[in-house]
């Protein structure tokens, strides 16, 4: 080892080399992400790679080439497949080589978010100020990047719990107070959970009936907080979804922001899926009231095309956030100049005290690509899931199972032995992800198992449709035959 080199530095030794290396890794995956298209979306990981890949950790160094070469044979080929312009399932964004190249630099300069004098932080407030603009909150709305909207959800129930029994419940918990809260029966598993987190329990979420366009029943929602009130509870949190995770659905938000005023309850909207379509200027009017909400969780990761994770929650009242998480502590202590000035840090509104520079990849995207080619991406994602319904609709051997609000379609195939129908289209649904053309995944609606496709991805287009219906078909015929 080199004398002059600083005591037990992990940097390169020899940078010229290590530059060469870092090229030819940028490469493959420029070629990667060039070549997408000739890939299979998803295939399933040979035994041997997944026991070949364990190993006791490692005592001695590896020459990076040769982790390299290890990542593009043993890890590259066998991820979910989600930058695949087949991937249709779960609702999982695509990524874009601007973000990929925007985490290189957010990880080259390594800076912790938590807090301090840093313009990282102000890279996240100008989004923090996009946001606000985009969904019409006032100036002293507060917001930050969160590993995504399950956590987002989560925050805003609890600052919504300090909203409804003041600051002392972060030390008296909640005491005698029966706290209730309402979402609908379609609203994502991670409402209930948060719920629990908080420690009001799941058994204090009622999970509102849908209509017939799998949105939540407002009479009904009315009359569970009249029965509650009745009861002696204390109502205090609506999670309406815009866009639910089955279907795509978008709850009629200004009818809930209305009862929500009526009633003083905290309006939330998740919006993980659906918000960021305020970008494009055909959905927006579809999601109108979403500037009435108290707080908004939503995912850059999904729609917005970010690489994993960026989760954002934004408040209204910022002031009750920053309440609902801020702690001093000796060796958090502020100042007015030096490293230590401009509070109120991000750590003061949310459990994370480290954090990434998340900020970065979506301050990339909004820039590179501007809000408007965004929005005509998103929408063009909804242009293909009604062409795909209109394929569905047009093809007899298939069944559309919901409607398409949004970017999801939900269908099955409808085989001869209607009695096992579910179990044929699960199987179905894995020999598609199987074949590597395109990968559905699944759902239950009332009963039914559907095959599910979202349709999430930039780079998704119309010969992807067609082989989604084309395959389904011949996977099908295949299963009859056997
Ligand atoms: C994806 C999704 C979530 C969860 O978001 P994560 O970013 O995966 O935590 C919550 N709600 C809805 C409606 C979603 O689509």
């Amino acid at each position: 080892m080199n004398d002059e080199r600083d005591g037990h530095t992990l940097d390169p030794e020899d940078w010229g080399a290590f530059r060469s290396q870092s090229h030819r890794m940028l490469d493959d995956m420029l070629d990667y992400l060039e070549q997408l298209r000739t890939r299979p979306v998803w295939q399933p990981i040979p035994a041997e790679r997944r026991t070949g890949f364990r190993e006791p950790l490692p005592q001695q160094p590896t020459e990076l080439n040769e982790l390299h070469q290890r990542f593009m044979q043993e890890v590259l080929p066998y991820a979910v497949g989600n930058a695949h312009p087949g991937f249709m399932g779960w609702v999982h964004g695509g990524g874009t080589p601007v973000g990929m190249l925007a985490e290189m630099l957010a990880a080259g300069l390594n800076a912790n978010l938590g807090g301090r004098d840093q313009m990282p932080i102000e890279v996240e407030k100008q989004v923090l100020h996009w946001v606000r603009e985009l969904f019409g909150f006032p100036e002293s709305a507060s917001g930050l990047f969160v590993t995504g909207a399950s956590l987002a959800n989560f925050i805003a129930l609890l600052v919504a719990r300090t909203a409804a029994l003041g600051e002392t419940v972060r030390v008296d918990g909640l005491a005698e107070h029966r706290l209730v809260a309402y979402t609908s029966a379609g609203a994502h598993g991670c409402i209930t959970q948060a719920m629990e987190l908080a420690g009001i329990g799941s058994a204090a979420l009622r999970l509102i009936p849908l209509n017939d366009q799998f949105q939540m029943d407002i009479a009904a929602l009315e009359q569970a907080i009249a029965n509650d009130r009745a009861a002696g509870s204390t109502p205090f949190f609506i999670a309406a979804t815009s866009g639910t995770v089955d279907v795509g659905a978008i709850d009629d938000l200004d009818a809930i922001a209305d009862l929500a005023r009526r009633e003083r309850l905290w309006l939330h909207i998740d919006g993980a899926l659906g918000a960021l379509g305020m970008l494009s200027p055909d959905i927006a009017p579809r999601l109108a009231g979403i500037e009435r909400a108290d707080s908004i969780a939503f995912d850059f990761h999904k729609w917005g095309q970010a690489p994993y994770d960026a989760g954002f929650i934004l408040v209204r009242d910022g002031e009750l956030h920053r309440r609902t998480f801020a702690s001093p502590a000796a060796y958090l202590r502020r100042e007015t100049r030096g490293i230590a000035a401009h509070s109120p840090w991000p750590c003061d509104f949310g459990p994370d005290l480290s954090r990434g520079f998340r900020a970065l990849k979506v301050w990339f995207t909004l820039k590179t690509y501007g809000a408007a080619q965004l929005g005509e991406m998103i929408s063009g994602t909804c242009a293909l899931a009604r062409y795909l319904a209109e394929r569905v609709a047009a093809t007899p051997e298939l069944e559309l199972l919901a409607p398409v609000a949004l970017n999801v379609v939900c269908f099955r195939y409808r085989f001869p032995d209607s009695a096992d129908s579910n179990r044929l289209n699960a199987e179905l649904a894995v020999r598609l992800q199987e074949g590597g053309r395109v990968a559905p995944s699944t759902t239950t609606l009332h009963g039914t198992l559907a095959i599910r496709a979202a349709i999430v991805n930039h780079r998704t287009n119309r010969t992807d449709i067609d082989a989604l219906i084309d395959s389904s078909l011949t996977c099908a015929a295949a299963m009859m035959r056997a």
